[in-house]
């Protein structure tokens, strides 16, 4: 008798884009596929540094056993952190999860029970759509555009659905890369308030904006200073994975307290604490007063990844694609126009342009509800430049 497995199972498939992934083996393809960040640009030596740290000033804390709720100097250090952010919170007002993935799973098993909905954007990080998924959500796609979700739209499909809560990513979107304007965060701050309806921000990438002189506007938990009784609706999620490392599984949520008291319930089931030595290596990282640099390096290096990445699309492409030049993150999201001929289909692009040597993602399956198949996703953070113009002139190539 085959093995009998949990009916949550039937939710949720292996990814589409996982059978994508094995291609990326054969030999000279140029990969804008990946949602990592480049190895060559992790700090090595900064993390060397801090990792001796911690084994030579804090042995017992780096190796020990630790607190669910996370180790109590990375705590620290993350609070100041966000505070240089414009958030105001105390050490014990997160807790470190293991990368943010964590925190989004934490926030699943403690609010969602099969049957409630969840209001994501359309489209939206395909792991969560799977994660809430496994916790039998029913999924509310909630559509963007260039400046994030659509408010009157979400208004709409808040009172129409009554979620468990709305998941947004709104500073520079996976896949979309796009950023919600401030008007916008405001109304959703506003939304939260009268629906009385808890928003997940979910934010790895907002400190990767590329123009030194035009940050983003402050992240939705930021603003929440401004409006009254809003930051008790906010849960958000941060990540050191996209500007550190992301094999340090080293995030964080800020909550408030009964949310974060239930999250640890669960996290210490679950993995008992993120590892110490991480943790302690993040915190002497940060103590160390590396993160100002490494953030200029890495917003200078994708900064110009993303322009000529832009630039040659225009160029290789011309109308056959739409897209809004991404100020942030790691993603380009494009539309296939179909205009002189060209191919409409993105699934079909995929496959034309890996015979040219060249692979991206199809976008369909970063929505949790009507894809629009003619959408797929580049991911200028691997590839240097001179990769990057040889793989859009595959890309034109293929169109
Ligand atoms: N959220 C979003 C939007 C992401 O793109 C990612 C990474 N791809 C994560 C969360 C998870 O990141 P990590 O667990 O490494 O912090």
């Amino acid at each position: 008798m085959p093995l009998q497995f949990a009916t949550r199972l039937n939710n949720v498939e292996t990814s589409a884009i996982r059978e994508l992934f094995k291609l990326l083996g054969k030999p000279g393809i140029i990969s804008f596929a990946g949602g990592f960040p480049d190895s060559a640009m992790f700090d090595v030596a900064g993390i060397k540094a801090a990792a001796d740290a911690a084994l030579t000033e804090e042995p017992g804390g780096a190796l020990q056993y630790g607190a669910t709720e996370g180790y109590e100097p990375l705590r620290q250090q993350l609070a100041a952190f966000m505070g240089t952010k414009g958030v105001e919170v105390a050490p014990d007002g997160l807790i470190v999860t293991t990368g943010s993935q964590q925190a989004l799973d934490l926030l699943g098993k403690t609010m969602i029970s099969p049957g409630d909905k969840v209001i994501v954007e359309g489209p939206t990080f395909l792991a969560t759509i799977q994660c809430f998924r496994l916790y039998g959500a029913e999924l509310v796609s909630a559509p963007i555009d260039a400046h994030g979700v659509d408010t009157e739209q979400l208004e709409q499909l808040i009172v129409e659905h009554k979620p468990k809560f709305v998941y947004l990513i709104p500073t520079f979107g996976n896949p979309s890369g796009a950023l919600l304007s401030l008007e916008r965060r405001r109304k959703v701050l506003e939304l939260a308030v009268k629906y009385q309806t808890l928003i997940v921000e979910d934010d790895p990438y907002g400190d990767l904006y590329f123009d030194p002189a035009s940050p983003p506007p402050r992240s939705v938990l930021s603003l929440s200073k401004d409006l009254p009784g809003s930051r008790e609706w906010i849960a958000h999620c941060g990540s050191m994975s996209k500007v550190l490392s992301p094999g340090l599984r080293v995030g964080w949520m800020i909550a408030q307290p009964e949310l974060l008291a239930k999250a640890t319930m669960c996290k210490q089931f679950s993995d008992a604490h993120t590892s110490t030595f991480a943790q302690a290596t993040a915190a002497q990282y940060l103590k160390a007063g590396r993160m100002p640099a490494t953030l200029a390096n890495v917003r200078k290096v994708y900064g110009e990844r993303a322009r000529v990445m832009g630039a040659a699309l225009t160029r290789e492409l011309g109308d056959a694609v739409e897209f809004t030049q991404p100020q942030g993150g790691l993603f380009f999201w494009a539309r296939l126009t179909g205009k002189g001929g060209k191919v409409k289909d993105a699934g079909e692009f995929a496959k034309r342009a890996i015979e040219q040597g060249v692979a991206f993602v199809p976008g369909a399956p970063f929505y949790a509800k009507d894809p629009d198949v003619s959408t797929f996703r580049l991911s200028f953070a691997t590839a240097d430049v001179g990769k990057i113009e040889e793989g859009v002139g595959r890309l034109g190539k293929a169109a």
